[in-house]
């Protein structure tokens, strides 16, 4: 019996012994990975309109394998810092908030850590994404995340340049129109349209809108109700026919001529009556340079400009005078379709 208690006890010790050793064999080998991880101490900003910096709590930063499988994430404190551990291996950083879209990222501490610095943007709430960067061993950094708010867009400012008739040197000022890169709306008779089919078409392929300037040009306060709807209509189905588009809503009379009995019969055939703000007069004839400064006393509010297909030769050294001087204020040329 005594043999056997004193056999039980020295089993039981060198149970104790073998646990005692395991959990200090366990402890070292957890220490040596410790040691032979690297580290990563980050701080997440986020800049407020002064230029100051307010640090972000609750922004996930993860440390992601080369499989995209993360390896450590953690989330920041009030501070805006968060202290990632992981083994020396290549990474990529996501940062990665529920809130916000960032813009830009900042080194801070040893730029041997991270091989890649630079800006990065992903939308979808991942904030920023970091190239490729190395962790070594045993060593840290420290990484800064700064969140920049994109300011909202300036609203746009537009002109809508539009040329009526189409009778003369449509084709002339459809390809000036095309060359200068802008959007233009011409409002022509469907006796144009019907006349200059490829120059139409060349206009609707390149964007321009194609509006409704009746058929022969009538004066619509002269013609009946039914008078009314029916150039409108002929114009329309000339512009399906040559384009296979339609120029609805946009109507303009003929000479700016219009009444309360013309805009009734074009609300009913659909028309939405487009007139002008500028008057350039080019078709009387006037020089270019008084054209141009006509146009160009608009301050891009969305003015329409009236100007017209037979006044191409003073247009052709007008225009394109307008559209650099236009493109050089900030302005854009649309459609009056556009906003
Ligand atoms: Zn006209």
């Amino acid at each position: 019996m005594i043999h056997a208690q004193t056999a039980r006890r020295a089993l039981g010790r060198a149970l104790v012994l073998a646990l005692l050793m395991a959990l200090a064999t366990g402890a070292r080998r957890a220490a040596a990975q410790s040691a032979a991880n690297g580290w990563l101490d980050a701080a997440v900003f986020q800049q407020q309109p002064d230029g100051s910096s307010v640090p972000l709590a609750g922004v996930t930063v993860s440390l992601n394998g080369v499989l995209g499988q993360t390896i450590a994430r953690a989330q920041t404190d009030n501070d805006g810092r968060a202290h990632l551990e992981a083994p020396q291996a290549v990474y990529t950083v996501t940062v990665q908030s529920d809130t916000l879209d960032g813009a830009a990222s900042l080194v801070c501490g040893d730029a041997d850590w991270n091989e890649a610095p630079g800006k990065e943007q992903a939308g979808d709430r991942v904030a920023l994404v970091e190239n490729t960067v190395l962790l070594r061993s045993g060593q840290g950094a420290c990484r800064e995340y700064l969140f920049v708010t994109p300011p909202p867009p300036a609203p746009r400012r537009v002109v809508h340049l539009t040329f009526d008739d189409g009778y003369v040197d449509l084709c002339q000022t459809v390809d000036m129109v095309v060359g200068l890169g802008i959007h233009a709306t011409f409002f022509l008779t469907g006796q144009a349209m019907l006349a200059n089919p490829a120059c139409v078409q060349r206009l609707v392929a390149a964007g321009n809108q194609l509006g409704n300037h009746t058929f022969a040009h009538e004066n619509l306060t002269r013609l009946s109700y039914g008078g009314i709807i029916s150039t409108l209509q002929r114009t329309e189905d000339a512009a399906q026919a040559v384009a296979g588009v339609s120029t609805k809503p946009y109507c303009r009379p003929p000479y700016g001529a219009i009444n309360a009995a013309v805009r009734r019969a074009a609300a009913d055939f659909g028309c939405r009556m487009v007139l002008w703000d500028r008057d350039t007069l080019d078709w009387s004839g006037r020089a270019a340079g008084l054209v141009a400064n006509t146009a160009l006393s608009v301050s891009c509010n969305g003015e329409t400009v009236l100007m017209h297909t037979q006044a191409f030769p003073q247009d052709q050294f007008a225009v394109p005078l307008v559209v650099q001087t236009l493109k050089d204020r900030g302005c854009v040329m649309t459609n009056v379709d556009e906003p």
